[in-house]
C-alpha cells in the first residue's frame, strides 16, 4: 500500500522521533529498543492527529494501518481484541511531542465486553478483577469519549459501595460490581440515547478520535498557551496492550524518581500502591506507600525495578521519571521520561553525575536553569520566630510562602491578579486549577503525595507547596478549614493568612519572619565550575558595607555599582544634607560639605575593605536633590502649625525649606538636574565625594590593604561635562596625595546612560577608562518611557498585545537599546582600545540579558548581590553557547 506511514509499531521507533511519535511514543520505542519490559503496542503520529484536526476526519489509509498493527500486536501476545477467551485488552493514551501532563484523554481497559468480560474472569480466575476492569473502561470511556460527567459514574459508584457496606471500592465484591456495570450501562444509554459500543474495534476508533479531540480540550489550549507550546504540533496516540497492577496482593503500581527529586539524594525515591491501577496514584485518592517499602513487600520485583532505573539513568545520562506497574510479581516499565526536580535538586543531580562521569562539567553547568536556581537563594523561614504549626504535611516543594487562604482556583486568580497573595488551599488540584496556581504564591493540599498533581506542577513552577495534609480538613461549601484533633481552634474562614514551609511540610497560622538561605556545597562547586568556563566578570551593585560582604559571598569579584545617594538618607545625614542643599551661599555650602565629609570617608572606606583587591565603582551622586527635601505639603502642614504656635525660628526655616523644594521641583525629575548636572552646578559636592574616596584609599593604603578605586560619572551626554568633572576629580586626587605624600591610583568612567553618550562614545572615551551601561536609565532614555509611569500604566497592555515581546526593564531591549549598547562599545575601543566596558542596570542579572552581554564583548556585569551565582551562571551558559 502506498501513501504517509501513520502506524509504527514501539520496536521500530526511537527517541529521535519525538516530533512524529510524541514524547511517550518516542520513549516507549526508545525503551523498548534497550530491551526494557515494556509491554507492546504502537504509535498513531502526531501528523494524523494534524491532518485530523484539519479535516476533521482520519486521513486515508490510516484505520488500515491501525488493523494491522493490532493484527502484529495480537499475533505477538497470543490473544486478540475483545476474545471470549483470553481478551487482549489496550489502554488508548495521549502524548504531544512536549510533555502536557494530564492534559489530554486517556482510556484504559479497552477491549471488554460482556463477552470479553467473561472470558477475563474465567483466565484470570478472578471474577471481581474482570467486572472491576469492566466499570473502570466503561467510566472512563463514557467520561472521556462519551461525555458523561465523571460525578454521574462516581454516584453509582457510591451507591453500589454503600450496598455492599464496603470502606473502599477495592473491597465492592464482585456481585456489585456486575451491577454497578449494568448501571453504568443504564447510565450510557440515558445520557447518551444509545447503547454502549460493546465492539472492541468500534471502541477503539471512538478512542483515537477522542485522544485526537482532546488536543483542543479548555485546559489543554490554556496549557499551551501558558507554556507557549505551538497549537499545531498536534498529539501521537498510543495503543498499548495493557498489564494491570490491581491483580491481588502481588500487583502493584507505582511512579518512581531514580535520584530524589526534592533533594538529589540518590536512590530511587517514589510511591506505589499494590492492588491498584495507574491513576489511583496520580489522582491522589489513596496515600501510596514509599518506594523504599516495596523491597519488603515484592523483593524480586523491587531488584528488577533498580535494574531498570539504572539503565534508563545510563542511557539518558539523567535522572528519571517512571512509571511502572507489577502485574503478578512481573515488572512492566510503562514510561520514563527527564524528571521535574527542585533548583536543589536540579544542582545535586548534575554536580552528582558530573562526579559520575556520567556527563561533563561543562554539561552539568549548562542543564541548570539560572532563573530557578533562584529558589535556592529564597529566603526561609527565620528559625527564631515562633511559629504556630497548625499540621504538618508532605514537603512537596521548597521555599516559604505565605497568603490569605483561598478554597479555589478562580477566587485565586482574581485575588491574585488583583495584587494580593494568596495561598491555594484544596483537598487535591487538577489540571483545571492551573491557572490558580500560576496566581497563588504557594499551594496546600490535604491530600495526594509528593508526585500528586499539586506537587508536580508547584515544583515546575518553583513555587512552594505542602500536599497530602491531611489534619486540614477542607470544608469547600462552608469556605473554611478545620485542624483535625484541634477543636478548640475552631474553624478558619477563607481570608485567613497562612505560611507554609514546602522544605518541612509545616503549615503556619499567620506571616513568618524569613532570613538567608544556606548555600549547599554542590551549588557552590557547580558556580566554581561555572566561574572557570565565564569570561564576564560578575561584579555587584553594593551601596553598604553589609551588601558588599554578601556579594563577596555570593561570589561577586567587585562592585560594579555603589551608589552614594543611599548614604545621605539616614538621620545623622538628612539634616545636614539637607543644609548643604539649603545654603544661600558656597560657604554655607562648603561648611555643610565638610560635616557630611567625615562620614561618607567612613562609608568609602568600609566598602573598599570589604572589597580588598577587588574593584570598587564608586558613583557620584545622582538624584535630583529635592528627593532630599521633605515633601512640600507637609513642610506646608508643619510651616501653619509653627506660624499658629509664633514660634519664629521654625516658620523661618521653613520657609527657607519650601521655598527650595518649590524651586527645585521640576516637571520631568527623570529628565531634570540630576546626574553630572548637578556636578557642572555644584562641582563641590561632588570634589566633597572625590576627597571622601581618596582619604578612606590613602588610609587603606596606608594600613596596608588593596583598595581598587574606580570614580564614575552619572547621566553623562556631552563630553565637556565627562572633561569638567574629571578635571575635579584629578585636581581634588592631586591634593589628597599630596596631603598624604603618596600616590593614589584610580580610574575615571562615566555611565552611558542617554543616546546622545553612546553617540559620542569615542569622545568620551577620551576621558573614560570605562564604561559602564546604565540600562535602567539608557532604556528609559531610547524608548522615551518613563519607567513608573509604563510599568504602571500601559507597559502591560503592550506585552499582552505582543507590541513588545517583554518588560525592556527587565530583559534587556536587544533590537534598539541593544544596538547602542554595541555601538557604544565599537565607538569607545576605537579611541581606547584597552577601555573596559561593563553593565549596572538591572538587566546585568538578567540571564537573556548576560548572553547579550556577553556577544557584545563587554568585560563585565554587576547585578544585585542575590542575583550574583545566577549571573555567574548565566556568564557560564553564553561562553559555552560560544
Ligand atoms: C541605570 O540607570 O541603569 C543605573 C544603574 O542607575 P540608576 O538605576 O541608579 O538610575
Ligand atoms: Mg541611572
Amino acid at each position: 500500500m502506498s501513501g504517509e506511514r501513520y502506524v509504527f509499531d514501539f520496536a521500530e521507533g526511537s527517541a529521535a522521533d519525538r516530533a512524529r511519535l510524541g514524547g511517550k511514543g518516542a520513549g516507549l520505542a526508545e525503551m523498548t529498543r534497550l530491551g526494557l519490559p515494556v509491554p507492546p503496542g504502537f504509535t498513531i503520529t502526531t501528523a494524523a492527529c494534524i491532518r485530523y484536526q484539519q479535516t476533521g476526519d482520519f486521513p486515508l489509509g490510516l484505520l488500515d494501518q491501525v488493523w494491522a498493527a493490532l493484527e502484529r500486536l495480537e499475533a505477538r501476545l497470543g490473544r486478540r481484541l475483545g476474545d471470549a477467551r483470553d481478551p487482549l485488552l489496550v489502554s488508548v493514551r495521549s502524548g504531544a511531542p512536549v510533555s502536557m501532563p494530564g492534559m489530554m484523554d486517556t482510556v484504559l481497559n479497552l477491549g471488554l465486553n460482556p463477552a470479553a468480560v467473561e472470558g477475563l474472569a474465567r483466565v484470570t480466575g478472578d471474577r471481581r478483577f474482570a467486572f472491576d476492569s469492566y466499570r473502570r473502561f466503561i467510566q472512563m470511556f463514557g467520561n472521556v469519549v462519551l461525555h458523561i460527567e465523571h460525578d454521574r459514574f462516581e454516584q453509582l459508584l457510591a451507591a453500589r459501595r454503600l450496598e455492599a457496606g464496603a470502606a473502599t471500592d477495592a473491597a465492592i465484591p464482585a456481585p456489585q460490581l456486575e451491577a454497578l456495570v449494568a448501571d453504568y450501562l443504564a447510565l450510557v444509554a440515558e445520557r447518551t440515547g444509545k447503547a454502549f459500543p460493546q465492539d472492541p474495534f468500534q471502541q477503539l476508533v471512538m478512542a483515537i478520535r477522542a485522544v485526537f479531540d482532546s488536543w483542543n480540550n479548555p485546559r489543554a489550549v490554556v496549557y499551551r498557551k501558558l507554556r507557549r507550546i505551538p497549537d499545531d504540533l498536534g498529539t501521537a496516540v498510543n495503543v498499548q496492550a495493557m498489564v494491570f497492577g490491581n491483580r491481588g496482593p502481588t500487583s502493584a503500581t507505582g511512579v518512581l524518581f531514580t535520584r530524589n527529586p526534592n533533594t538529589g539524594e540518590p536512590g530511587l525515591y517514589g510511591e506505589y500502591l499494590t492492588n491498584a491501577q495507574g491513576e489511583d496514584v496520580v489522582a491522589g485518592l489513596r496515600t501510596p506507600a514509599p518506594i523504599g517499602e516495596l523491597a519488603q513487600e515484592l523483593p524480586a520485583a523491587y531488584a528488577d525495578l533498580e535494574r531498570a532505573a539504572s539503565a534508563l539513568e545510563a542511557h539518558y545520562r539523567d535522572m528519571q521519571d517512571v512509571e511502572f506497574t507489577i502485574e503478578e510479581g512481573r515488572l512492566w516499565v510503562l514510561q520514563t521520561r527527564t524528571g521535574k526536580r527542585t533548583a536543589r535538586a536540579a544542582v545535586r543531580i548534575a554536580v552528582d553525575l558530573a562526579r559520575e562521569g556520567v556527563i561533563d562539567r561543562a554539561e552539568a553547568v549548562r542543564r541548570q536553569d539560572p532563573e530557578q536556581l533562584r529558589t535556592l537563594l529564597y529566603r526561609q523561614l527565620d528559625p527564631a520566630a515562633s511559629l504556630t504549626v497548625l499540621a504538618t504535611g508532605l514537603p512537596a516543594s521548597p521555599g516559604a510562602a505565605g497568603g490569605a487562604v483561598v478554597f479555589d482556583a478562580d477566587e485565586a486568580e482574581r485575588r491574585g491578579n488583583a495584587g494580593e497573595r494568596v495561598l491555594l488551599v484544596r483537598p487535591e488540584t487538577t489540571p483545571d486549577d492551573i491557572h490558580g496556581i500560576v496566581a497563588a504564591q504557594g499551594v496546600l493540599t490535604s491530600h495526594g503525595g509528593m508526585t500528586s498533581h499539586a506537587a508536580i506542577v508547584a515544583r515546575g513552577m518553583g513555587k512552594p507547596a505542602v500536599t497530602g495534609c491531611e489534619a486540614v480538613v477542607i470544608d469547600l461549601e462552608a469556605r473554611q478549614f478545620t485542624v483535625a484533633g484541634r477543636p478548640e481552634l475552631g474553624a478558619f474562614r477563607e481570608g485567613t493568612f497562612l505560611t507554609i514551609d514546602g522544605a518541612s511540610g509545616r503549615v503556619i497560622l499567620g506571616e513568618v519572619p524569613t532570613v538567608e538561605p544556606d548555600l549547599a556545597p554542590e551549588f557552590l562547586t557547580l558556580l566554581e565550575w561555572a566561574d572557570g568556563m565565564k569570561r564576564l566578570t560578575v561584579e555587584a551593585n553594593a551601596d553598604t558595607p553589609e551588601d558588599a560582604q554578601k556579594a563577596r559571598e555570593f561570589g561577586a569579584t567587585g562592585i560594579g555599582l555603589c551608589r552614594t545617594e543611599h548614604m545621605f538618607m539616614g538621620q545623622d545625614r538628612l539634616p545636614v544634607m539637607q543644609e548643604m542643599i539649603l545654603a544661600e551661599s558656597p560657604e554655607e555650602r562648603t561648611a555643610a560639605l565638610e560635616r557630611l565629609l567625615p562620614m561618607q570617608e567612613e562609608d568609602f572606606y568600609g566598602i573598599l575593605a570589604a572589597m580588598d583587591g577587588y574593584p570598587v565603582t564608586i558613583r557620584l551622586l545622582d538624584p535630583p536633590l529635592h528627593e532630599f527635601l521633605p515633601d512640600a505639603q507637609e513642610t506646608e502642614r508643619e510651616l501653619a502649625q509653627a506660624l499658629a504656635r509664633g514660634d519664629e525660628p521654625a516658620v523661618a526655616r521653613l520657609e527657607a525649606v519650601l521655598r527650595r523644594t518649590r524651586a527645585l521641583a521640576e516637571f520631568n525629575p527623570m529628565l531634570g538636574f540630576r546626574g553630572v548636572r548637578l556636578g557642572v552646578v555644584y562641582p563641590e559636592i561632588y570634589a566633597m565625594q572625590a576627597r571622601a574616596i581618596f582619604q578612606a584609599q590613602a588610609r587603606l593604603l596606608a594600613e596596608g590593604r588593596h583598595p581598587v578605586v574606580e570614580v564614575m560619572i552619572p547621566l553623562v551626554a556631552v563630553p565637556a561635562e565627562l572633561e569638567r568633572l574629571a578635571g575635579v576629580v584629578a585636581e581634588t586626587c592631586r591634593a589628597v596625595e599630596a596631603e598624604h605624600n603618596r600616590s593614589l591610583p584610580y580610574r575615571l568612567g562615566t555611565m552611558i546612560e542617554v543616546p546622545r553618550a553612546a553617540l559620542v562614545a569615542d569622545r568620551l572615551a577620551e576621558y573614560a577608562t570605562f564604561f559602564s551601561f546604565g540600562t535602567n536609565d539608557l532604556t528609559q532614555t531610547t524608548f522615551g518611557f518613563s519607567r513608573d509611569d509604563a510599568e504602571g500604566k500601559f507597559l502591560p497592555a503592550y506585552i499582552a498585545e505582543h507590541i513588545l515581546p517583554d518588560n525592556p526593564f527587565i530583559t534587556l531591549d536587544q533590537e534598539g537599546v541593544g544596538q547602542l549598547i554595541t555601538l557604544a562599545v565599537a565607538r569607545g575601543r576605537s579611541r581606547r582600545p584597552d577601555l573596559k566596558v561593563g553593565i549596572c542596570g538591572e538587566h546585568g542579572g538578567d540571564p537573556a540579558s548576560i548572553a547579550f552581554c556577553h556577544r557584545s564583548g563587554l568585560d563585565y556585569v554587576s547585578c544585585s548581590p542575590y542575583r550574583v551565582p545566577i549571573a555567574r551562571l548565566a556568564a557560564a551558559q553564553a561562553a559555552l553557547a560560544g
